[in-house]
């Protein structure tokens, strides 16, 4: 029983996920894509146009950060690509480009 539970265990342990996460961003105004280095801070504002990256929605007095999808080139590489949400999550108004703050908070 003891030893049931070892090799139980054990197995967990390989099947362990190693995959690889590579990040890209993409403009929702001039559609640039860039490589993200992984865990770095995302950047608030287009490296090319200046558009802004993180939305804010003046109803519900959120901002509203990027959303992502996600496909696997093989089982070990999962590719994300990040992009301005157009719709709010909570109240689903439409965010625009310029619907955010001009001193909007943290
Ligand atoms: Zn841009
Ligand atoms: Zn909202």
């Amino acid at each position: 029983m003891a030893k049931d539970k070892k090799e139980r265990k054990e197995k967990k342990e390989v099947l362990k996920p190693r995959f690889h996460v590579h990040v890209d961003i993409q403009c929702g105004v001039c559609r640039s894509l860039i490589h993200h280095p992984e865990g770095e801070e995302f950047p608030k504002f287009c490296w090319s146009c200046g558009a802004t990256l993180i939305r804010f929605c003046l109803k519900c007095r959120k901002t509203v950060s990027m959303f992502f999808e996600e496909w696997w080139s093989s089982e070990n590489d999962c590719h994300r690509t990040y992009g301005p949400v157009r719709r709010c999550p909570w109240c689903r108004s439409f965010l625009s480009e310029d619907s955010i703050e001009e001193n909007w908070e943290e």
